[in-house]
């Protein structure tokens, strides 16, 4: 049996938070994937790791006897619409771990059957959306991106009728936790003062610490998730990540990307970029993704507001409010200073009117747009630009000659290190590999319709190494042709 050594401090601190409930089994269960380095990471033993092991276990048809699955309540706005009731429906957590590095951490699996949130969903989930989370959640983490991953995926040798009969799987997800802004709505809705406190209380002790003794913690929980949001999204925005459904239910407490669903990476620079099959108004777009962090942080806010002074309630409005001001100041900072890192300039101490570098990175994506330009490659070109060949970067530019002036400008706030230094700095922080999406579903096509993982497996060795550029990985960097790009939508995969 695995020894995780499953502890349950959510379930311990909270009753009433949650339901207990026992996966559903599947009939015929067979491994697609273990993430040996995040088992190793969680302090998993890997040569008790055998596959029938995982198979049982990752599965749910055997979970180590120190388990206890329970579905997690929660509400959220779905698309601005708020829904009182969400909650787990296909998802159990089973217990927490301490990792190598003494962080607690959720283990739960997704597509495991019915719960009693699952309305009139099938509890399960099919094999192309579980890889896709691995695939993704996995090239997040390698390119620094505080995110859940994958511990497991298993299929589970049973159909999942979408669409038509598709092969279904079950994934083992890792998460800071799995608090969100919809646990906090779930018990605001209910107007359940005593267990938004307790809530509160539990992710301040689990998460923000240093907090707990903070004559106003609440504040300082809704200052502290309002900063973690603005670097994360400010993250997203550096590398074109566009997370598709930014539901108040999929907004971490925890400050990690969870839930990818209809997330894309973006090619072509255009803040309007949107994949989503069902985001017709562009909702959660590529550059609305600050605008609606900010949103659904103001209904975290709202939940908040009882606990943060429930005598004069006009007063916490306005401290929450003076809060959320801050929001925006703070991504702007988070996305300037790694635009700085990631052009290798100078960082300046002055105000944004009149520090030289805004206006160069203002112009830098005013180019990108104006050019349609791959997003990645041109970040990625920069690096050759300072080594001393500037045409693969050029040559991305409609008219060479587009990018001249701004490239004289660069070059004089460039910071001063040996060019081979500089440019190996810029390789570390640009990558030149991303999840193309093209790549994304000739991998998921080929292990759903053909059941052969290679495509997979190669191109998520590739994507664990996103900054190293080798040459037999050529064509992992290059853009899908542009008619595809224009007609691709991701779906939710539910
Ligand atoms: P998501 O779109 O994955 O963020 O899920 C939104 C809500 O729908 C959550 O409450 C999920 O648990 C629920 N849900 C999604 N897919 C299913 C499914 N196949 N069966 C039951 N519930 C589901
Ligand atoms: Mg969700």
């Amino acid at each position: 049996m695995i020894p995780f050594h499953l502890e349950h401090t959510y379930a311990e601190s909270l009753p009433g938070f949650f339901v207990d409930c026992p996966p559903a089994g599947v009939s015929n269960p067979s491994l697609l994937k273990l993430n040996r380095s995040l088992a190793q990471e969680l302090g998993l033993d890997l040569d008790q790791l055998t596959g029938e092991l995982s198979e049982k276990a990752f599965s749910g048809n055997q979970l180590p006897p120190d388990a206890r699955p329970i579905a997690q309540a929660y509400a959220g706005h779905q698309f601005g619409s708020f829904v009182p009731q969400l909650g787990d429906g296909r998802a159990l957590l089973i217990g927490e771990c301490i990792d190598g590095t003494g962080q607690r951490r959720d283990i739960a699996l997704k597509g495991s059957g019915r719960t009693p949130f699952s309305r009139g969903g099938d509890g399960k989930a099919a094999v192309g959306p579980v890889l896709r989370e691995y695939l993704i959640g996995e090239a997040m983490h390698a390119l620094g991106i505080p995110t859940t991953r994958a511990l497991a995926a298993v299929a589970t040798g049973e159909p999942v009728m979408r669409e038509g009969p598709l092969p279904g799987a079950v994934l083992t997800r890792v998460a800071g936790s799995h608090v969100r802004v919809g646990t906090f709505q779930f018990f605001a809705a209910r107007q359940q003062i005593d267990q938004i406190k307790q809530l509160a209380d539990y992710v301040i002790q689990r998460h923000y610490p240093d907090l707990q003794e903070l004559p106003d913690r609440y504040l300082a929980l809704l200052h502290r998730v309002s900063d973690q949001q603005a670097a994360l999204i400010a993250k997203w925005m550096l590398v074109g990540f566009i997370h598709g459904v930014m539901n108040t239910d999929n907004m971490a407490i925890s400050g990690e990307t969870i839930d990818y669903g209809p997330c894309a990476f973006m090619e072509t620079y255009d803040p309007a970029t949107v994949f989503s099959s069902i985001d017709h108004a562009g909702r959660y777009a590529f550059g609305n993704q600050p605008a609606i962090g900010l949103w659904n942080l103001t209904r975290f806010a709202e939940t908040l507001v009882p606990v943060i002074d429930g005598n004069d309630i006009d007063h916490a409005v306005e401290r929450a409010t003076r809060v959320l001001e801050t929001f925006y100041p703070t991504f702007q900072r988070n996305w300037y200073d790694g635009a700085r890192q990631k052009l290798g300039i100078v960082p300046a101490d002055k105000s944004l009117e009149s520090d030289p570098t805004v206006a160069l990175i203002d112009d830098w994506y005013k180019h990108l747009e104006d050019s349609a330009v791959d997003f990645t490659l041109a970040w990625r070109r920069l690096a050759d630009a300072v080594d001393g060949s500037e045409s693969p970067l050029t040559s991305l530019f409609n008219e060479p000659d587009a990018l001249a002036d701004w490239i004289a400008r660069w070059k004089q706030l460039l910071l001063e290190d040996p060019p081979k230094e500089l440019a190996r700095r810029l390789r570390e922080l640009n990558p030149v590999y991303i999840p193309r999406n093209h790549l994304v579903e000739e991998a998921l096509a080929a292990a759903s319709d053909e059941g052969d993982l290679q495509p997979f497996n190669d191109l998520l060795q590739v994507l664990q190494h996103p900054f190293e550029e080798r040459s037999e990985w050529s064509r992992y960097a290059e853009p899908a042709p542009k008619d595809y790009t224009k007609c691709y939508q991701t779906f939710c995969g539910t």
